[in-house]
């Protein structure tokens, strides 16, 4: 799998005109701060630029779309070009499919470890901490200006994704960049004010009654819990609030692995993983249909959420044992 250079990718993004981009469904900080840096650079270059979503972006992120984002799938009609960002395949390009393919042009921005070069220009590093990083690349490889803006979207997308910069997939050159970024005036203080101190009281609700059905597999190497339909009508949260608790199930010592489940409208579960040090989940999430990085992924099953439950509670057993 070759990657295209940064140079090959601004030169094709010059030549458009109309120009899609598509983050990964349920969007989450890092897709919707790199679309949102990446849409206004083309703007200010002229382009005709949208960022095509077909969820709801969750309120502590809606700060990122300043008139960037749609649902209507004809904006633009077929783009010159299509590009997804931090998307690893076509499944989680989702019910946008056919727009991200009417394009005449497609681009791949990415860097989850997964990722098959499936684009006609690609770029792909699994070495980022976020795909934030590669937009910083990408933008200060064609020259672009970085303002104040498009930096805090960047650094919107970095703080996430590094989960606030603690990460193993935080390096040395993720503290360049947001170096580079308070040059560009970024106010970091106020943009984690909108991350992570602007939650809705429901969240707190729905994490209180999830921590609740915790249980412990593999002797307390592994923790499971999980969300319901009826959980979140009793207490009035969306789905996407439950983001974040897997990373709250993983920390407690001595566990290697948590895997949260969450049972969508339509039934399916949507199945996160996170590891601390050594298990491989991208691997575990392969196996089921997903994918991810080393220490975060998922998969979505369509079976009930009991079998979800003993499925994972046996490869999670299976594959500490391997350690
Ligand atoms: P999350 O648990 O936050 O939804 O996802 C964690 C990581 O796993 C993300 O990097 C995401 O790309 C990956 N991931 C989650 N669900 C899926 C899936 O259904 N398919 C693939 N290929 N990756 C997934
Ligand atoms: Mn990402």
């Amino acid at each position: 799998m070759r990657n295209n250079t940064f140079e090959e990718i601004a030169a094709a993004l010059a030549q458009g005109k109309s120009i899609l981009l598509f983050p990964h469904i349920h969007a989450d900080g890092d897709a919707l701060g790199s679309c949102s840096a990446l849409c206004r650079a083309l703007r200010k270059a002229g382009k005709d630029c949208w960022v095509l979503i077909e969820d709801r972006i969750p309120e502590n992120l809606q700060f990122l779309d300043r008139d960037y984002c749609t649902t209507d799938q004809d904006i633009l009609g077929a783009p010159d070009l299509s590009v997804c960002v931090d998307c690893s395949d076509m499944d989680r390009i989702h019910n946008r499919g056919r727009r991200f393919l009417s394009a005449k042009v497609t681009v791949c921005i990415d860097h989850h470890r997964t990722t098959d070069s499936f684009c006609d220009l690609n770029y792909i590093d699994s070495s980022a901490a976020a795909t934030g990083e590669l937009i910083y690349g990408l933008l200060t490889a064609c020259g672009a200006e970085i303002d104040r803006e498009i930096a805090e979207a960047i650094f919107a997308a970095i703080v996430t994704d590094t989960g606030r910069f603690q990460y193993s997939n935080t390096s040395r050159h993720t503290h360049e960049i947001a170096a580079a970024l308070y040059d560009a005036g970024i106010d970091a203080g106020h943009i984690c004010t909108e991350i992570y101190e602007s939650m809705r009281m429901e969240r707190l609700m729905i994490r209180n009654m999830a921590l609740n059905t915790m249980s412990t597999v593999a002797g307390g190497r592994a923790v499971i819990a999980y969300v319901t339909q009826e959980m979140l009508r009793e207490t009035g949260a969306f789905l996407d609030e439950t983001d974040g608790i897997v990373e709250e199930l993983r920390s407690i010592k001595g566990v290697e692995a948590a895997v949260f489940l969450k049972e969508a409208e339509d039934g399916s579960i949507k199945v996160s993983m996170r590891s601390k040090e050594a298990l491989n989940v991208a691997e575990i999430a392969q196996t089921m249909g997903g994918g991810g990085h080393i220490r975060a992924a998922g998969c979505t099953l369509t079976c009930s959420l009991s079998d979800a439950y003993d499925q994972i509670r046996n490869r999670l057993t299976d594959g500490l044992e391997r350690l």
